[in-house]
């Protein structure tokens, strides 16, 4: 179960949740990483889809992930989007998690952390529903 904190906002961009999508957000919300992994070829894909962009088989299930992994790149966003203005700057990165899946994400870290820093996932709980972010270990 990931870690969690809690920020008193509500996220400047949330998510669309799709009867598919849920099932990632419901989870995260209580401290479960998961995406899908294919039947067909057993490869993982992030974010979660509903049928396998590598083989393109419908049958997909979804499996828990690890949450850990290796900061693969990093930059701290100065000139933000309109709609994420008031949270510059923040840091953003790339990580190579434990399950060999490379995803995006924000980066919590008051200091440039080094490339391949252990993170993990943790949960931003805002006010009105669960973000994930990456911090060091
Ligand atoms: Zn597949």
């Amino acid at each position: 179960m990931l870690a969690s904190q809690a920020i008193d906002r509500i996220r400047a961009f949330p998510p669309r949740m799709t009867e598919f999508t849920k099932q990632f957000w419901w989870g995260l919300a209580s401290g479960d990483f998961q995406t899908t992994r294919c039947d067909g070829c057993e490869r993982l894909t992030f974010p979660p889809k509903p049928f396998c962009p590598h083989c393109w088989s419908e049958g997909v299930r979804w499996v828990p992930l690890s949450g850990r992994g290796k900061l693969y790149s990093q930059t701290v966003v100065h000139a933000a989007p309109m709609v994420f203005q008031e949270e510059t700057p923040y840091r953003v990165g790339i990580v190579d998690l434990d399950e060999g899946l490379r995803i995006a994400t924000r980066v919590l870290s008051e200091t440039e952390p080094g490339l391949d820093t252990a993170v993990e996932i943790v949960v931003l709980q805002y006010r009105d529903g669960p973000l994930f972010a990456a911090r060091p270990l």
